[in-house]
């Protein structure tokens, strides 16, 4: 009988790592780094990952437990994925545990086989060696092409930003870059991050159509169990040369990774928000500087933060300045002031008048307003009464189809009231608009057209989101209405109009961020007009965009489409300002029933540590401070050196480990809500 000590990370809080004994038969080649092991822990039998085979440890042989069941018929881990593991535990101060473990399929992570067996059989079983013809990749323009050629050609790793606009062929850059690497090297994989899959099936299809003969997996949340343990399976094993994924997929086991690309770098769902709270982008950008690999990054409107390494050279910077569909130009933005021209049912006359000329051509339009609902707040006139949620610094959303107030931050739903709760009065009023109020403005103004809304509201069936895209792409919508779901990533072919709503209320928030964002989501959704150059006896394309402030330099920005400008000023204003880029944060949150349990837990925290160079700001309660119940404060920690900040956060974390409080606390490292 032998003896080894393995050293096995589990998900558990707090620490992570524990021995365990591993008795073989004399001669059988002990576990490795990186391979599942079953162990009991407490009364619980769990999967570890082993991080390492040793010789000795402080606790005697005898009183260590033996491990269960050893994974044999599943390939270990690579060394490569464990540091990325370690990485990413120690960058966001998460234990490893909680990085490593979660991230593996759930029927990796439970202590019967009968799941992981069957998997493997189905893949040894999928016959690859198919021989379909693949698409005829379109012929690249010239600035296209010496992007891919940039990008198949970097034998190093080599960050690179593919900043083009709206509609000029950035996944096609993709796709013949990975297709000179795929094809370079039998096994290489590529990897192509997207911000939500279930918004660019397109992709998805493209990806297929053009390399049917080699086995593309995806990964996003979406997936069943089932098939999610297949195509992690499929990747890990090396049989996926294509993973396309969501952020999560930054976590996935990738043997022969050649090629990264992160479409949309900008978009703020690579980040996660609860638990490991990483960004999927810069955790992509390590693993390419850990492979040695090319990385691209593609936008119409980078992050600031990406817009800066590009700046100082850190980043590679590709452009294309043209559409590469024939003859498509970007659309014509014009502001309509809403101050001059008032509009009715939240629509000026100018983007009714634009409509109507679309209608009549039969060509598409797209209404864009952020604001799921019918109205945000309904209000009594008489006594000044309006719908706060009980449990929230919110207001209840009044929701007509479905008869109801809803909170959206805490879900709270209710009767819509017959009657003013405090007076008496039935003459409530809704005030502001939604999508759900803009649908039934345009019914009224245009009954016979063709009107689909698209909200989270609207497709909350599962594939309902899908269908209505189907059926605005085969030219069955006349008007489509929605919130950012419409904006990301759609090829529409017949869209000549654009119109967005309100978008005012982002130029005075408080969140330092809100202009890039709102930028971001401008440039995105207009790029959804004249993606296909204009038809004969067919309107130019364009983008109204209605605002009480035409005089703001933001959408003056926009009408240039230049992101350069607004870019660089931007960056001037964070230089200034001493905001990220140029600065490092930390933010400690803490919620509890009562707002000052948080904010005292927040206070001690302030005071227990001091370092040189780092700046601890006065905790404060949320902007939004209540949500469902619970009182929410913060505290915010900055400093110029990322080393330092990283220095202090580990000393820190072990003292607010160890203070009492009834508090519920997180800290986010490179926060983006702040
Ligand atoms: P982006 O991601 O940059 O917004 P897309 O990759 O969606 O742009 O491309 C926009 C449109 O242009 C697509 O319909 C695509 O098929 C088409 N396209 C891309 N490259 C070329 C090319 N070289 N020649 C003709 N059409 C192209
Ligand atoms: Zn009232
Ligand atoms: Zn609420």
């Amino acid at each position: 009988m032998e003896h080894s000590i393995l050293q096995v990370v589990l998900d558990t809080p707090l620490a992570t790592c524990f021995d365990y004994r591993w008795t073989g038969e004399a001669g059988a080649p002990a576990p490795c780094a990186g391979q599942l092991v079953l162990v009991p822990f407490g009364r619980r039998e769990v999967i570890g990952l082993v991080l390492a085979v040793r010789e000795k440890t402080d606790v005697p042989i005898d009183k260590l437990k033996d491990v269960i069941a050893v994974r044999t018929q599943l390939a270990p881990l690579s060394p490569a994925w464990l540091e990325l593991c370690a990485f990413a535990a120690d960058y966001y101060q998460r234990p490893l545990g909680e990085v490593a473990i979660p991230g593996l399929p759930k029927n990796l992570r439970i202590p019967k086989t009968v799941a992981l067996d069957r998997a493997l059989k189905k893949l040894a079983r999928v016959d690859n060696a198919r021989d379909a013809t693949p698409d005829q990749p379109p012929l690249l323009n010239a600035a296209q092409q010496h992007a891919a050629n940039v990008i198949a050609d970097a034998r190093q790793f080599t960050p690179i930003l593919l900043y083009g606009v709206t509609g000029s062929g950035k996944t096609e850059v993709y796709l013949q870059a990975a297709a000179q690497i795929l094809a370079r090297q039998g096994d290489a994989q590529v990897l192509v991050l997207v911000p939500e899959i279930n918004l660019t099936p397109q992709l998805e299809n493209n990806v297929r159509a053009r390399f049917p003969n080699l086995h593309v997996a995806t990964l996003h949340s979406g997936l069943a169990e089932g098939e999610r343990m297949t195509h992690w399976l499929a990747a890990h094993l090396g049989r996926a040369r294509i993973i396309l994924g969501t952020r999560l997929a930054i976590l996935a086991s990738l043997p022969h990774l050649k090629l990264i690309i992160v479409d949309e770098e900008h978009d703020p769902s690579y980040k996660q928000q609860e638990g490991l709270r990483y960004s999927a982008r810069d955790l992509a950008v390590w693993r390419a500087r850990q492979l040695g690999i090319p990385i691209v990054l593609g936008s119409a409107t980078p992050s600031l933060e990406t817009w800066h390494h590009a700046q100082s050279g850190r980043y590679r910077r590709l452009e294309l300045r043209e559409r590469a569909s024939k003859d498509a130009v970007l659309p014509k933005v014009r502001l309509i002031d809403m101050e001059r021209d008032k509009p009715a049912e939240g629509m000026t006359s100018t983007l009714v008048a634009a409509l109507k000329l679309r209608l009549e051509r039969g060509e598409q339009s797209l209404l864009f307003l952020n604001r799921r609902g019918y109205a945000p707040v309904l209000a009594c006139d008489a006594c000044g009464w309006i719908s706060n949620c009980p449990r929230c610094t919110a207001f209840m959303v009044l929701h007509k189809p479905e008869h109801r107030l809803r909170c959206h931050h805490c879900s709270l739903e209710q009767r819509i009231p017959r009657h003013c709760p405090t007076c008496g009065n039935v003459d409530l009023q809704p005030l502001g608009r939604g999508t759900q109020r803009v649908e039934e403005g345009l019914q009224n103004v245009f009954p016979q057209a063709r009107i689909t809304r698209i909200d989270a509201d609207s497709t909350r069936r599962k594939g309902s989101a899908q269908a209505a895209f189907d059926s605005v792409h085969r030219g069955e919508v006349d008007i489509l209405i929605g919130t950012q779901m419409v904006a990301k990533g759609h090829d529409f072919r017949n869209l000549t109009l654009v119109g967005i709503l309100n978008p005012d209320t982002a130029l005075f928030s408080h969140d330092y961020r809100a202009s890039e964002r709102l930028f971001a989501q401008l440039m995105q959704v207009s790029g959804r007009a004249g993606r296909a150059g204009q038809k004969e006896g067919g309107s130019a394309s364009e983008v109204l965009i209605q605002t009480r402030y035409p005089q703001h330099p933001l959408y003056g920005a926009v009408m240039a489409h230049d992101y350069d400008r607004f870019a660089s000023g931007l960056l001037e204003e964070r230089q200034q300002a001493g905001l990220p880029p140029f600065l490092y944060q930390a933010l400690l949150r803490a919620e509890a029933k009562e707002l000052d349990t948080a904010l005292d837990f927040l206070k001690l925290a302030a005071e227990c540590l001091q370092h040189p160079g780092i700046v601890i700001n006065d905790p404060i309660p949320m902007t939004m401070t209540r949500v469902a119940n619970v009182d929410r404060a913060q505290l915010l920690v900055e400093c110029a050196s990322r080393p330092a900040l990283q220095a202090f956060l580990k000393e820190w974390l072990a003292l607010l480990r160890a203070t009492k409080t009834r508090a519920k606390w997180t800290l986010e490292v490179d926060p983006v809500d702040i």
